[in-house]
């Protein structure tokens, strides 16, 4: 397919994605940037409901960086021994802490260079970042973005970093960061890791793997 045919069905996709959710929303709790960045570091190999679960009375209460050094790396592992690999998360989140507090005057910095010097904060963390908190056109590719789009066809590559920069390719940058969402939201509710919903997508027609998961064949 050339690149005119995918970004013309790129059009189709994301005009029903956007259809069904017109405004859809990052599913992980919080009310600063810097609670965000806090919760996507720690959303690695762990699911935002989890993380939610932990981290949602700390932010009401104002969790900030200055709590969290307060607290120290044994305080606040304390409050996250819930989620997975926490003795390295709470490691990385009071090293950061310190650094925003000391570089950035504790706040977000806005550039992907900065964010990746971060410890914990790696591209898709950073992509999160810059598209939820500053509306940069980027799409940050998790593992359901990244099924969602090999399942469209719009990449057959390896890596997130390569389906990234295919995807970045052929979606307007007027639809992003919402594609981001859009994607993950799909991924997580409907076209699931082993048992897609086809029968119920509303991408089915669009779709270039469906014939491998009706009928049950897979
Ligand atoms: S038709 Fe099936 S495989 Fe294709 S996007 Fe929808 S749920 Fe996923």
């Amino acid at each position: 397919m050339t690149v005119k045919a995918t970004k013309a069905r790129v059009e189709a996709i994301l005009t029903r994605l956007r259809a069904l959710n017109p405004e859809p929303r990052c599913e992980l709790y919080y009310e600063t940037p810097y609670q965000l960045l806090i919760s996507v570091v720690m959303s690695a190999q762990a699911t935002d409901k989890s993380v939610n679960a932990a981290m949602v009375e700390l932010y009401k209460a104002g969790l900030n960086v200055d709590s969290v050094l307060a607290m120290g790396e044994a305080g606040f592992l304390d409050k996250i021994r819930r989620i997975g690999l926490a003795p390295t998360k709470a490691r990385n989140v009071l090293k950061l802490s310190a650094i925003l507090k000391q570089k950035f005057n504790s706040e977000i910095p806005r550039s992907r260079e900065d964010l990746e010097s971060l410890p914990g904060v790696g591209r898709k963390t950073a992509n999160v970042i810059l598209g939820e908190i500053y509306r940069e056109p980027t799409i940050a590719v998790d593992t359901h973005v990244f099924r969602v789009g090999a399942r469209l066809g719009l990449h057959r590559e390896g890596t997130p970093e390569k389906a990234e920069q295919k995807l970045l390719a052929v979606i307007d940058p007027t639809w992003l960061p919402m594609a981001h969402h859009w994607f993950i939201l799909h991924g997580r509710y409907t076209c699931l890791a082993r048992a897609p919903k086809c029968d119920l997508c509303c991408l089915v027609d669009l779709c270039s793997s469906k014939e491998n998961f009706v009928s049950g064949t897979k």
